[in-house]
């Protein structure tokens, strides 16, 4: 699959506002737009539901109309209360609000009730197959399917069986209710499709009240029903089970909403199946479902990702009736930009070295001035100490420069960001290694703020760190979670798993950190001057700070791209 084309706005690609704009100038819908979120609380959303969440609240709100959240909950044995938690806080946090709450369980009486209608008019029977019965009876998309024995049961016993099946006395499996269609339909799911099966399990809101339940296909329509749904908004897999929404509900005459399909958002290097990061939590292959590398809500939040960001991601990739990849740089590219604008610059030193500079006063320490955030002014100023010794990035010094190398070496003078110019003068060695261990440095001492009175030019500014105002901290370096670029394209039956980039996580245990992130609290956002974006990380205590990288600063796949001349 090639990379998907994203359409720099929505606005003129989304294709469902054309179909609403048409039944509000119709007067379909009474000019009204009800949407609905319908999550299955069996794991927490992934970005793939941020997409549709954006949609469905968005439409809502673009229109004056409404939104509710609805938990799918018709599959009690994979459900949990801890799902639907996690769920709320994810959408509250997205900034939506919905205008209802409701689950799809609140209808268990009333679907309950439309199945005995269908019964009652011969459109549903009571199979007693097995499984694999009714699989291999319901042919394959060339082969029409053909009726099994039980197809023919009279209504009153079709009646009696599914009372007997909600009163308990079948074990799962005995008996389903499957609406009576077609089996030669050309669509397979108009064959007969299941409505009821015997689950004895316990349900997360109803309790032990039911041990049938009601499949997705069957709930869904009717939920939306019920709740006169406008514009029922789903993934282009359930295209080809629109025939069945409609046929459900039209053969009660119920009121009907319209199904929308638009494609599913896929990310590069991302897994975007509940399930599959379920099984991610349960092997330990990630430390819960928010460690910051899943592609959860809630991993993308403790990560430092901005609900803003993600709305102005979904916006920028709009809505498409076609499956494709979206690369993730176009996410994190949307992450920077927001950062951009509300973090505050620091200083931090993620692999120090440190330097002396022989000529600066042994006790002495300037305060210097140093600017929050260029991009707004707001944002004041704030003190950073500044002193004999140092720490700066090993990787800002070479001994001997390779072309292009202008950061320091020795006898280059360089700038030190708000601070002075500094020349490095020699550099002492590990006598066993031979590694460069501390670097001796002079100062201009008339080149304070990094502006030299002369107006000489220095080629780079690099960024430090007060060695004795230092704050040491844990930094977790996050890298993509799975190094294959399409994670669909994994073979089935393959160990997926094996997949993962084993470099996703690298912690950096002692990085230097400027003075003022002293008292950096847990959900703080600030910009590691040259480096990236970091968070304050809910592992951090008083006594160590933790930060997680939410994303470098700059965008290596473009410079990729620029090389190869794309
Ligand atoms: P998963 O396979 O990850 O469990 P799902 O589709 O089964 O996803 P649901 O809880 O049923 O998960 O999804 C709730 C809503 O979110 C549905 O309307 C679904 O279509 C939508 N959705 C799920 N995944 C994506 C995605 N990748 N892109 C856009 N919408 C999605
Ligand atoms: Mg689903």
């Amino acid at each position: 699959m090639s990379p998907e084309e994203t359409p720099s706005s929505n606005s003129a690609s989304n294709f469902i506002r054309e179909l609403i704009d048409a039944d509000n100038v119709s007067g379909r819908f009474d000019g009204r737009v009800h949407t609905r979120f319908p999550p299955e609380p069996n794991g927490y959303l992934h970005i793939g539901h941020a997409k549709s969440i954006c949609l469905n609240f968005g439409l809502a709100k673009k229109y004056g109309g409404q939104c509710n959240l609805r938990f799918d909950d018709t599959n009690p044995a994979k459900e949990d209360v801890e799902y639907v938690d996690s769920i709320q806080e994810d959408v509250r946090w997205l900034g939506f609000h919905w205008d209802n709450l409701f689950y799809a369980s609140d209808y268990f009486e009333t679907i309950y009730q439309y199945a005995v209608t269908l019964i009652e008019r011969g459109l549903a029977y009571v199979d007693s197959s097995s499984t694999e019965e009714i699989r291999r009876l319901r042919g394959s998309l060339t082969e029409p399917g053909t009726p099994g024995p039980y197809r023919n049961r009279t209504v009153a016993e079709n009646l009696d069986l599914f009372h007997r099946m909600r009163g308990g006395e079948f074990p799962d499996g005995a008996h389903v209710l499957r609406a009576k269609i077609d089996l030669a339909h050309k669509n397979v799911n108009m064959r007969d499709p299941l409505l009821y099966r015997i689950r004895h399990a316990e349900h997360h809101r109803t309790g032990n009240t039911w041990c049938i339940y009601p499949l997705y296909d069957f709930t869904h329509g009717y939920s939306d029903s019920l709740e006169r749904i406008t514009h029922s908004i789903c993934t282009l897999e359930f295209e080809n089970h629109r025939p069945l929404y409609d046929w459900l509900i039209e053969v009660l005459d119920l009121y009907h909403p319209q199904q929308i399909e638009f494609a599913r958002l896929n990310l590069t290097h991302m897994m975007m199946s509940k399930r599959k990061l379920l099984e991610l939590v349960e092997t330990q292959s990630v430390s819960g479902w928010d460690d910051p590398r899943m592609p959860t809500i809630a991993g993308i939040r403790r990560r430092g990702y901005t609900p803003e960001a993600m709305r102005a991601f979904c916006d920028e990739i709009g809505v498409t009736k076609f499956n494709g990849l979206t690369e993730i740089v176009v996410l994190e590219n949307a992450v920077r930009s927001d950062l951009n604008k509300r973090s505050n610059r620091v200083m931090a030193v993620i692999n120090p070295i440190k330097v002396v500079i022989d000529n600066y006063p042994e006790d002495l320490v300037e305060e210097l001035e140093a600017v929050n955030n260029p991009e707004d002014e707001s944002a004041g100023t704030r003190l950073v100490p500044f002193s004999k010794e140092l720490y700066i990035e090993r990787d800002d010094f070479m001994e001997v420069p390779a072309k292009q190398f202008f950061r320091m070496s020795p006898g280059r003078e360089v700038r030190l960001r708000w601070g002075y110019l500094v020349t490095c003068q020699s550099v002492v060695k590990d006598p066993v290694t031979g590694d460069v261990t501390e670097l001796h440095c002079t100062y201009d001492p008339l080149t304070r703020g990094g502006n030299p009175p002369d107006g000489r030019k220095v080629k780079s500014t690099i960024h430090w760190v007060s060695a004795k105002h230092a704050v040491s901290a844990e930094v977790r370096l996050y890298d993509h979670l799975f190094s294959i670029t399409n994670v669909a394209e994994i073979p089935e039956g393959e160990d997926w798993r094996t997949y993962l980039n084993p470099r996703s996580l690298v912690v950096v245990p002692a990085a230097k950190l400027e003075r003022s992130l002293t008292t950096a609290q847990p959900g703080d956002r600030c910009q590691f001057e040259r480096i990236g974006y970091f968070c304050v990380d809910k592992d951090s205590t008083a006594e160590k700070l933790v930060f997680n990288r939410t994303v470098t600063l700059k965008d290596d796949w473009a410079k990729i791209q620029k090389k190869q001349g794309t």
